[in-house]
């Protein structure tokens, strides 16, 4: 991956800090500051290897429930309809 580049439609990307949404059994977790490459065209957001490693990580401890939650926020969902 050649960095500041997207492989979608190579516009430029900048390292940002994210809210990063996941899904754990059911629960939508969101992992706040992760650091990511973000695409200033198409919003596409990289991650480095190393950052992936954090959040697998992380995400195991979530499932586990050896991590507590800093906040808890309620939730919208919403349909089109289908
Ligand atoms: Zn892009």
């Amino acid at each position: 991956m050649k960095l500041g580049v997207c492989p979608i439609c190579s516009g430029k990307t900048a390292r940002k800090r994210v809210d990063l949404t996941e899904s754990v059994k059911g629960r939508l977790v969101v992992i706040k500051s992760v650091k990511a490459e973000v695409c200033s065209q198409c919003g596409e957001r990289l991650y480095s290897q190393d950052e992936m490693q954090k959040i697998d990580a992380f995400l195991r401890k979530v499932k586990t429930g050896s991590v507590k939650p800093r906040s808890r926020k309620q939730v919208e969902v919403y349909s089109l309809g289908y």
